[in-house]
C-alpha cells in the first residue's frame, strides 16, 4: 500500500514537473516581460497625409530632408512618399 502512494506522489511530481516545462516552452508569450521602456513622451504629432494626429511615440517616423514626418499607418507613410511632398520644405 505505501508503495502506492508513493508511485502517485512521484506521478504527481513528474506530472507537475512535466508541466512547467511544457509551459516554459509555449508560455513565453504570456509572461508580460515586454515591460514598456517608461514612455519617451505623450506628445502628439500631425500626420501629414490625413491630418490625424498620433502620439509620437507610436508613429511611424519617416526622415526626408532632414526634417521628420510622423504618419499614423504605413499606407499613410506610403501615401506620403508617392505624392512627393518635396517643395513642403519651403
Ligand atoms: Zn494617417
Amino acid at each position: 500500500m505505501h508503495r502506492l502512494i508513493l508511485f502517485f506522489l512521484i506521478l504527481f511530481i513528474v506530472y507537475h514537473l512535466f508541466k512547467r516545462y511544457v509551459r516554459s516552452l509555449f508560455g513565453f508569450r504570456t509572461k508580460p516581460h515586454d515591460k514598456r521602456p517608461t514612455p519617451i513622451t505623450d506628445e502628439l504629432v500631425k500626420d501629414p497625409v490625413c491630418g490625424t494626429y498620433v502620439p509620437k511615440r507610436e508613429a511611424i517616423v519617416y526622415g526626408k530632408m532632414g526634417k521628420l514626418y510622423y504618419f499614423c499607418s504605413k499606407k499613410c507613410l506610403e501615401e506620403f512618399k508617392k505624392s512627393g511632398h518635396q517643395n513642403d520644405r519651403a
